[in-house]
């Protein structure tokens, strides 16, 4: 069985409040307990001195003289709260009594050398008794003194208190219970509240949230972390709906020019060397519809995290010796001539193969954006742990540079020159860097060529 949330505090609440209840319970009934005997204990010593003050000690014989203190003793006592007095001598024979024993005998023990109080039944009545030895002048016991009071108004008070605390201890756990299960109830209510907005956001009602409670509790934090957690939900569904937005943008254009020239070409009979042409063209367009979905591709295994970064000690210069060498080709084409300021000695900790893309995506840019015989610096910063790569093209307008890493984000200059390319490059080369905890970033003025930086210092 499953207690409900309210029940359970309640539950825990009242067993420990019943707990200390009981605990307190028995102290009280241990303290008046105690009391009432001590109170009984004292009444019989007090009755022990004034029989003491009666008797005479001749030797080893004891005798009782008959004072007035006694004999009004024995008149009162036969009424209410009747003490039973008797003296013994030291073979046990009686030598005195109260009369309001009669025919009956106090038990004592004979041989008992020093006071002792005990509890006893008497003529159907519990009494408290205490035995005292009666000692002659050299010290010798020569007879006992037997005091017994009824226990009957202490046994009734301690009767009634055990009653009150029986009745009051299921009582009071049941107030407990009751009061208990109301406060938890009324604590978890914003809860419930929580509960039922919650149950009510589906896809379309993502942008709702939550009501802040009052106060800054823990059901505040509660709501608000949900809250976060929704907008999260609601910030990454809008970025998938503008992933497929942009997607179906990009790949219409291609798909549309695909279309435009196998009307045309349908619409009469061509020679053949339009035929070759437009076929080549209709190839260009899917060719560069193919490396864009490669890209997506690449994109969505980077951003699913199944990239996983092996990396290892790269000696940078080496390791751009080799990069340029395969690029050789290309910068022959362009012209374009590479400086390597990075000592040999320069070590940073990569996963090799995903710094050869984001390096190959970089010097594409600057091969594809710059001039003509431009030039391209590869330097390294030992003490911010920073690799430039720079060139000397056009450069990037201020207004550009935040957006520059997002997909499918090209400036208007590179679309009107027709320079081909989808606007992912960057936006890959970001999230290669950012897998291995490398930080990147640019820095351009438009006329003064551009600088991408990628941080090493960044990692943990
Ligand atoms: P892709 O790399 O996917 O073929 P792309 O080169 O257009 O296409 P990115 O590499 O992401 O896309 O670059 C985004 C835009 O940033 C480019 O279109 C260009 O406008 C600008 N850009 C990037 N690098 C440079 C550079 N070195 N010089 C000038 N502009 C640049
Ligand atoms: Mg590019």
């Amino acid at each position: 069985m499953t207690l409900k949330f309210k029940n359970r505090i309640a539950f825990f609440n009242t067993v420990a409040a019943a707990t200390s209840t009981l605990l307190v319970f028995v102290a009280l009934y241990l303290v008046v307990y105690l009391t009432a005997y001590k109170h009984l204990d004292d009444d019989i010593r007090k009755e022990k001195a004034d029989v003491f003050k009666s008797m005479n000690l001749e030797g080893d014989s004891i005798s009782m003289r008959h004072s007035p203190e006694l004999d009004e003793k024995e008149h009162k006592q036969v009424e209410v709260n009747p003490t039973f007095l008797q003296v013994t001598d030291a073979t046990g024979k009686l030598v005195f009594q109260s009369a309001n024993m009669k025919e009956d005998r106090l038990k004592f023990d004979q041989s008992l050398t020093r006071v002792a109080f005990f509890d006893h039944e008497f003529n159907n009545e519990r009494i408290r008794l205490g035995q005292f030895p009666i000692l002659n002048r050299s010290g010798k016991v020569i007879g006992h003194l037997s005091v017994g009071v009824s226990q009957v108004e202490s046994a009734l008070v301690l009767k009634n208190l055990r009653l009150t605390l029986l009745i009051a201890f299921p009582l009071l756990t049941l107030i407990f219970y009751w009061a208990s299960s109301f406060a938890a109830a009324r604590g978890i209510a914003p809860i419930h509240q929580l509960i039922r907005t919650a149950t009510q956001i589906d896809d379309r009602s993502i942008g709702t949230r939550l009501p802040l409670p009052p106060h800054r509790d823990e059901i505040y934090k509660l709501a608000a972390t949900i809250n976060d957690l929704l907008h999260r939900v609601e910030t990454s569904m809008e970025r998938e709906k503008q992933i497929t937005e942009d997607i179906s943008h990009e790949l219409r254009t291609p798909l549309a020019g695909i279309r435009g020239t196998l009307e045309v070409l349908l619409r009469k009979q061509r020679e053949p060397e339009q035929y070759e042409q437009k076929i080549e063209q209709v190839l260009l367009e899917t060719d560069r519809m193919n490396r864009m979905l490669e890209q997506l591709l690449q994109l969505s295994r980077l951003e699913s995290g199944r990239v996983l970064p092996n990396k290892e000690p790269v000696a940078l210069q080496r390791f751009f010796m080799a990069f340029l060498e395969k690029w050789q080709p290309l910068l022959t084409e362009k012209q374009v001539a590479v400086d390597l300021n990075i000592s040999p000695e320069t070590v940073v900790t990569a996963d090799a193969g995903l710094l050869e893309l984001i390096a190959g995506n970089l010097l594409s840019n600057a091969l594809k954006y710059g001039s003509t015989g431009g030039k391209v610096n590869l330097s390294w910063n030992a003490a911010t742990q920073t690799l430039a790569l720079a060139d000397d093209g056009p450069g990037i307008a201020a207004a550009h540079l935040p957006y520059l890493f997002d997909r499918f984000y090209r400036t208007d200059t590179s679309r009107n020159a027709k320079i081909p390319g989808t606007g992912l490059g960057l936006s890959i080369a970001k999230k290669l860097a950012d897998v291995q905890g490398i930080g990147l970033r640019v820095e351009s003025e438009t006329g003064k060529g551009t600088r991408f930086l990628m941080d090493f210092g960044e990692e943990a």
